[in-house]
């Protein structure tokens, strides 16, 4: 075994669960079907497999580290009185900005009901008025479709719900703190997975069809909504083994995070504004009006724009701008929101009383590997679900809700679809020697690279782009690429897999020469439909539109 000194991080502190290295050769197990990732979208998929066979579901930390876990607004879909699932169709096309894949967003809006009637019948306790389920109203949303669970802890609801139907399926294991470090494949197909365990054991899981529902992106800035698991592992895996990737200029930046110092960027969803939250600048005026007629509802992206237009407006030092809920019920707020009330508290801030310093945080990636609606990847054996997932459902920006939507219609679909591959005999299980990262000592200053990246991506593959940035940010990452290329930890796989996916966005971003929802280029203001109402598609050296 490597020497526990040697696995210190920079500054001293301690390896975390499963960060050791084995000089182990590495052994290997089968299974009928692996999934990686177990949010919303690996959950509902190792569910719809489990009557065709074994299912194998890791998690690189606990279950409860995921995206889903935090999701707090709700899930969108039509089922109130009033609502139709042509309306939510329309709503989700007009925020895709001209770039959604119609056929992904009409499965979508139509696979929504029968999805959530689903959820609810394996126990999902969503918020109800005496029977009825009540819909709340966020961004861009033409009706009253969000449905949520005690207040805004709705993913965590989900995710309980999935998790206690998963535990009844005795043909699905999940495994957590298992981290897999690269997809397998033998003769063109993808026939498995290397995972380092929470010992620190290298082995590699065969499996007929593998998965890939490993979350977003988020870490990949410095400021983020996202949990630390959000280091874009799934869509570094897939690119290195040769799959597309596509639309991964368009990053979702979330325009209310609390900004504090020594308070993590936690989401104030958007909700409070679909409840009447107003947005003020440093001189307390409500300044959204200037720049949409749906002031504080406008679209995510306009909205973050418009935050950052008053942050670099403002002569103070250190600026942010303010959420103001003081006029809205304080009672109904606390009930409401008693995920937002209680952690605004516990960091000295009442939100039904005082004015909330918040900023932009990146929060969520539209693009991902590129996938057919049934989840199937280019490479025979790949599938991807969720927000790793690129079908182009959010086009250019994400309705808000849709994607706690996307990860179980489209998981659910994945699954469904990956039954098929059981037909293909399971690959046979030959022992592989030990990966050339499996012993030797930590070299890659993982943490250091880590946070010039995340400085790096903020500043120049952010809300606001330029050329002249971006190409400075590709020269930047291929410099942190030369230092993280040989990883041996799991930080350091991370590391390595935030540098390509920086890299995907970077030069995806470059190459689109216009703005368009959640991509803005100062360079290129405005849409060019002839060039660019195409999705990117990334592959090797090679990027497309079409
Ligand atoms: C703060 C916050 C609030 C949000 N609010 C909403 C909302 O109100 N409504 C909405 O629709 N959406 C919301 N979203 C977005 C939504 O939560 C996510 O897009 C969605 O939950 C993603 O689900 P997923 O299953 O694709 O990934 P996740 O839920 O992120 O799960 C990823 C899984 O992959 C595992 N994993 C990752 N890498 C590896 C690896 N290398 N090896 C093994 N396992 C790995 C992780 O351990 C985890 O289990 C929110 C997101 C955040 C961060």
């Amino acid at each position: 075994m490597a020497e526990w000194r040697s696995l210190l991080r920079p500054g001293g502190t301690p390896p975390v669960r499963g960060d050791t290295i084995s000089a182990m050769p590495a052994a290997s197990s089968e299974t009928d079907f692996l999934v990686i990732g177990a949010g919303v979208a690996g959950l509902r998929a190792a569910i719809e497999l489990a009557p065709a066979g074994r299912v194998q579901v890791l998690a690189k930390r606990e279950v409860k580290d995921s995206s889903t876990q935090f999701a707090q607004g709700g899930i969108a879909a039509a089922l109130s009185d009033e609502d139709e699932i042509s309306l939510h169709l329309q709503d989700t096309l007009n925020a895709g900005d001209g770039l959604c894949n119609p056929e992904a967003a009409r499965v979508l809006v139509e696979d929504a009901p029968e999805q959530i009637e689903e959820l609810v019948a394996w126990g999902t306790q969503f918020d109800r008025d005496g029977t009825k389920l009540t819909f709340g109203r966020e961004g861009a949303h033409s009706r009253n479709r969000i449905l949520h669970a005690h207040g805004d802890s709705t993913g965590r609801e989900i995710q309980r719900a999935l998790y206690a139907k998963v535990k009844t399926l005795p043909e699905i294991s999940v495994r957590e703190f298992e981290f897999s470090t690269d997809l397998i494949s033998e003769d063109g197909r993808i026939t498995g997975v290397r995972v380092i365990d929470e010992h620190g054991q290298h082995s590699s899981i065969h499996a007929s069809a593998v998965l890939l529902a490993t979350g977003g992106m988020g870490q990949l800035y410095l400021n983020t909504t996202n949990p630390s698991v959000a280091t874009g592992d799934g869509v570094a895996m897939a690119y290195r083994a040769g799959a597309e990737v596509t639309d991964l200029e368009f990053i979702q930046f979330h325009p209310t995070a609390l900004y504090l110092k020594k308070a993590p960027r936690f989401l104030l969803s958007e909700a409070l504004r679909g409840e009447g939250a107003y947005l003020r600048n440093l001189e307390m005026s409500r300044f959204m009006a200037k720049y949409h007629p749906m002031a504080e509802l406008a679209p995510r992206d306009v909205v973050a724009r418009a935050i950052m237009h008053e942050l670099e407006s403002s002569r103070a030092k250190d600026p942010v701008v303010y959420l103001d809920m003081t006029h809205l019920d304080e009672v109904h707020i606390r009930r409401r929101f008693p995920r937002i009330y209680s952690t605004c508290l516990h960091y000295n801030v009442d939100i039904t009383a005082e004015l909330v310093p918040i900023r932009p945080a990146a929060h969520y990636a539209m693009g991902g590997v590129r996938t057919d609606l049934d989840g199937r990847t280019t490479l025979s054996g790949l599938y991807a679900a969720g927000e790793a997932a690129g079908t182009g459902v959010h086009g250019a920006n994400r309705l808000a809700s849709n994607s706690l939507l996307e990860g179980l219609v489209f998981g659910a679909r994945a699954g469904k679809k990956m039954r098929d591959e059981l037909k293909a005999p399971v690959q046979k299980v030959s022992e592989l020697p030990p990966a050339a990262y499996s012993n030797g000592p930590v070299s890659v200053p993982a943490e250091a690279s880590v946070s010039e990246l995340q400085d790096l991506m903020w500043k120049d593959a952010g809300i606001v782009r330029t050329g002249k940035g971006l190409k400075q940010a590709i020269a930047r990452l291929e410099d942190i690429g030369t230092r993280v290329s040989r990883p041996h930890s799991r930080r350091e796989f991370e590391a390595r897999n935030l540098q390509i996916a920086g890299m995907l966005v970077a030069r995806s971003a470059l190459a689109r020469e216009e703005s368009r929802g959640a991509h803005y280029r100062i360079d290129f203001p405005d849409h060019d439909d002839v060039k660019f109402r195409k999705h990117s598609v990334l592959r090797g050296e090679k990027i497309r539109f079409e």
